[in-house]
């Protein structure tokens, strides 16, 4: 004997699984679910996923970890890092036939850029190089010399790329890794010195 009650329990069960799984479809796909539909649905998958989220396709189940190309200290050749100094200071260009040839001044901002493995060992042990010990070299050997000064007391024809070759000179028998020195001139202009260019 078929109990017609218990059959109709399991058909109603049925029923919901279809709708929920036709839910989780429509927003795998970017289609919305109303609020309801969409508790039910977070509720059955568990709490925390995004059903709204365009491009959705669940989650990554604990037993697949990801496969994809790791980064580890172990395997990164090198990492880049750079910081930024600035410094007001006057030139003129003697040989421009345009205002640069009239005495004016800039608020320059230079990046000094190193490459290099991460330290294994030491207080910078996880870092290229420390970005406090980058500033104990680069404030006394670039920024107090050349902030407001006249940049042609230092150089004939202080242009960004000259003031870039200067700071090179300067800094890279003191900083091990530096790979670019970059003077931003203005906002949109700026020049840059790389190792081996
Ligand atoms: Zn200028």
């Amino acid at each position: 004997m078929i109990d017609r009650r218990l059959v109709g329990e399991r058909d109603a069960r049925l029923d919901l699984a279809a709708r929920r799984v036709e839910d989780v479809t429509k927003a795998g796909r970017g289609g919305r679910v109303d609020g309801g539909a969409s508790d039910k649905v977070t509720d059955s998958l568990g709490a925390g996923r995004c059903l709204h989220t365009k491009g959705f396709r669940g989650r990554r189940p604990a037993s697949r970890p990801y496969r994809g190309r790791s980064i580890s200290p172990a395997n990164v050749q090198a990492v880049q890092i750079r910081k930024q100094f600035r410094f007001e200071a006057a030139h003129v260009l003697p040989h421009h036939l345009g205002k640069c040839g009239r005495l004016h001044g800039h608020s320059y901002r230079f990046e000094v850029v190193l490459d290099g493995p991460l330290q294994t060992t030491g207080p910078a042990q996880g870092m290229v190089f420390d970005f406090d010990e980058i500033s104990t070299v680069v404030k006394p050997a670039i920024v107090e010399r050349l902030d407001h000064a006249s940049l042609n007391d230092l150089m004939p024809n202080p242009t960004a790329e000259h003031i870039a070759l200067w700071i090179w000179k300067e800094l890279e028998p003191r900083l091990r890794g530096l790979s670019e020195i970059v003077v931003w001139e203005t906002q949109t202009a700026c020049a840059i010195v790389r190792a081996g260019g």
